[in-house]
């Protein structure tokens, strides 16, 4: 296969028609990041300052470890906190203080808002600095909010990631040029991408965040990154902001997407199409045959993204282009046009993108089209599974390792699963 061939203009990032809604929302709140973030930074933790719901919300996301010392708890906010009879900071420093006295092997605490704590106003930036303070040099101490007030669902990583930018490390004008990869990837994938840059030639390559939150990259005006996830808006204005590039390109979903990816890398460090090409062929050819086997279901089938993660845009592009779906409409919570340019381009023409959302004129929109598959959060799955739809959580494809060429097949069996579980009880 060569290197990515230009892609159609069906849409451009001025003129695509949106359909704008802002009614009631199925989302789960910014807390949720914590979930895959607590897994990827071994030497952090999270300590949520919020209620008893928002600690039911991760013990049930996350599954309770019995046996393994999580990386995040709740300091559960009592009635007394919210009606501002106690100090909440004084209670705040000596939970840390226990905390960090017990766990020296944390190494950045990351104090994580929500909505109790954001409307008794604790000012939690204030209290990293004091606390940081206090700490410092053993444990870094940041803030950020995961509150539904703020955030919905993938934005707890962004706000999470946009934390972290202003303290890497400075690299100096003449630094040799580096590239970062942005956002929390499963080590398995992170390993393969890094393992593809070598292969290409490029060596100069970090992660945001790494596996150790200690050994953040540097950033200087010669550094350079590739977003990941689409959700990373705020993230990428920081890196922005201290002189580093992003690089263009569509997200490493399909073949498709991981080939732009890899060829906006290849191109800024100039490395030879040639050599691109004869790199990359091996792990297209294989994606391309475990896509034609999950093709041969998904061909024809229609599909209906509700807004959920922020993904919806790009895997969208990647069923429709790669194995022949028709998408009714693709909705978003946040569409970031200037990220998403590429991807928009990629679309097919004449479908329905949807910003934010209105949950009951939506479910109508849902049962008139009566998709093959519905793919929504899980408070709208199981009442749409009992109308005789079918429908894929959508977490579940923020939790699977789907980035990348050698993980394309098995992003699209998630997408195969669910129809033919429901073929299997037709017969
Ligand atoms: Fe609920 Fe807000 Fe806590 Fe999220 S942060 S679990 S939306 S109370």
């Amino acid at each position: 296969m060569n290197a990515p061939a230009p892609l159609t203009a069906h849409r451009t990032e001025d003129c695509a028609p949106v359909l704008k809604e802002r009614g009631q929302r199925e989302v789960f709140c910014g807390l949720t990041g914590i979930i895959w973030l607590h897994r990827k930074m071994q030497d952090a933790f999270f300590l949520v300052v919020g209620s008893r719901t928002c600690a039911h919300l991760l013990q049930s996301a996350a599954g309770v470890m019995i046996f393994a010392e999580p990386r995040f708890a709740t300091a559960i906010m009592e009635e007394r906190d919210l009606a501002g009879l106690a100090d909440a900071n004084v209670e705040l420093d000596r939970i840390v203080d226990q905390l960090l006295a017990r766990r020296p092997e944390i190494k950045t605490l990351f104090l994580v808002g929500s909505c109790p704590s954001e409307v008794i106003k604790l000012d939690l930036s204030k209290a990293a600095q004091r606390l940081g303070a206090k700490h410092a040099p053993q444990v870094r101490i940041l803030n950020y909010s995961g509150s539904g007030i703020e955030t919905t669902f993938t934005e707890g990583e962004d706000a999470c990631l946009a934390s972290l930018v202003p303290v890497m490390p400075t690299l100096p004008k003449d630094a040799p040029k580096n590239l970062i990869i942005v956002g929390s990837l499963p080590d398995i994938v992170e390993d393969q991408f890094r393992r593809l840059f070598s292969e290409l030639g490029i060596e100069q390559v970090a992660s945001l965040p790494e596996r150790a939150v200690a050994n953040l990259p540097g950033i200087g005006p010669n550094t350079r990154f590739l977003l990941a996830q689409p959700f990373l808006g705020d993230t990428a204005q920081a890196l922005e902001e201290r002189g580093a590039v992003r690089l263009d390109a569509l997200f490493p979903f399909g073949v498709e997407g991981t080939t732009s990816w890899l060829h906006a890398a290849a191109a800024e460090f100039g490395i030879d199409d040639t050599h691109f090409e004869h790199t990359l062929h091996p792990y297209q050819e294989r994606a391309i045959k475990a896509l034609a086997h999950q093709r041969e279901r998904l061909q024809g089938r229609t599909i209906f993204f509700m807004p959920d993660s922020q993904l919806e845009v790009p895997l969208a592009r990647f069923l429709a282009n790669e194995l022949g779906m028709h998408l009714i409409e693709v909705g978003t919570p946040y569409l970031h046009r200037r990220h998403l340019a590429q991807e928009l381009a990629a679309l097919p023409p004449a479908i329905l993108l949807s910003e934010g959302q209105d949950v009951d004129r939506q479910l109508d929109r849902v049962r008139a089209a009566k998709p093959d598959l519905t793919v929504c959060g899980l408070g709208l799955a199981n009442p749409l599974e009992a109308e005789g739809l079918s429908t894929k959580w959508a977490i579940e494809l923020v939790f699977s390792p789907i980035h990348g060429f050698d993980q394309a097949g098995d992003l699209a069996e998630l997408f195969a699963r669910p129809l033919r579980r429901r073929d299997v009880l037709r017969v």
